[in-house]
């Protein structure tokens, strides 16, 4: 679809220190080029790097954003970061409901959407993540715990510039398996027609990403597929070649 940019983002995850500051100022400058008119590129580096990100990144058009946010603005959270805060580091996006935070911290489909309305509140792009676990494919409920992950987890107050659906089924992170182009096209276009059913034309416009072991040699492949609008990338976006080969794919 035209009408969609694509948009390529680099989920850091717990990974990287002040020594990998290269490695972004290497994709900064790539951008810089002729990818910008292309494609949108997102990098999500742990919370300790934002700042000097975001100072990197200035004017250079890619965009710095945190992995998680608390839904409220501030107070008393040890540990937790705002909305606000990142906002003010000069964050432009933040991850909500990765299926790492909804298994390891048990965020459920309520909390994810108290975060993506802070995102919004705070004038952050909200990336909200989905995804069935292998045991929900295997029962053939993939479909149906997607749709109820994106009815519970998407506010209303959602937009097309304003919110990117991440699509990763779980068993894809991290384990070098895909689903197939058609599989992925399937579930893209059930969200799709979700996303429609709900927002109208603003569903129409909002970016539907595919996660989930995406690599340099299957991005053009997985991006082809339909309501693909681009890749939540985790391992391979440590890597500037790498990061950049996917981008160049979009
Ligand atoms: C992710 O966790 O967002 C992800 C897509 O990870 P990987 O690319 O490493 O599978």
């Amino acid at each position: 679809n035209a009408a969609r940019k694509p948009l390529i983002a680099g989920n850091w995850k717990m990974n990287g220190l002040g020594a990998s500051a290269p490695e972004f100022v290497r994709i900064v400058g790539a951008y810089q080029g002729s990818l910008k008119n292309v494609v949108d590129i997102m990098v999500f580096p742990p919370a300790t790097l934002l700042t000097s990100f975001a100072t990197s990144t200035r004017g250079a058009g890619v965009i710095v954003g945190a992995q998680d946010c608390h839904p409220a603005p501030s107070g008393a959270h040890t540990g937790d970061i705002s909305a606000e805060m990142i906002a003010d580091a000069g964050g432009k996006a933040v991850i909500v409901g990765h299926s790492e935070r909804r298994a390891e911290h048990g965020e459920t489909d309520a909390i994810v959407r108290a975060k993506a309305e802070a995102a919004l509140r705070a004038g952050l792009v909200a990336v909200i993540c989905v995804g069935e676990t292998e045991e929900d494919r295997d029962a053939g409920k993939a479909f149906e715990v997607v749709e109820r992950q994106l009815e519970g987890s998407v506010p209303n107050a959602a937009r097309a510039k304003t919110v990117v659906v991440a699509y990763e089924p779980v068993w894809a992170i991290g384990t070098g398996v895909t689903p197939t182009v058609e599989e992925v096209a399937e579930m893209h276009g059930r969200i799709r027609r979700a996303l429609q059913a709900r927002f109208g034309a603003e569903g129409e416009g909002m970016r539907i990403l595919y996660g989930g072991s995406v690599k340099p040699d299957n991005a053009a492949e997985l991006l082809r597929a339909g309501n693909v609008d681009g890749a939540l990338v985790g391992g391979a976006s440590l890597k500037a070649d790498d990061f950049l080969a996917i981008a160049q794919a979009a």
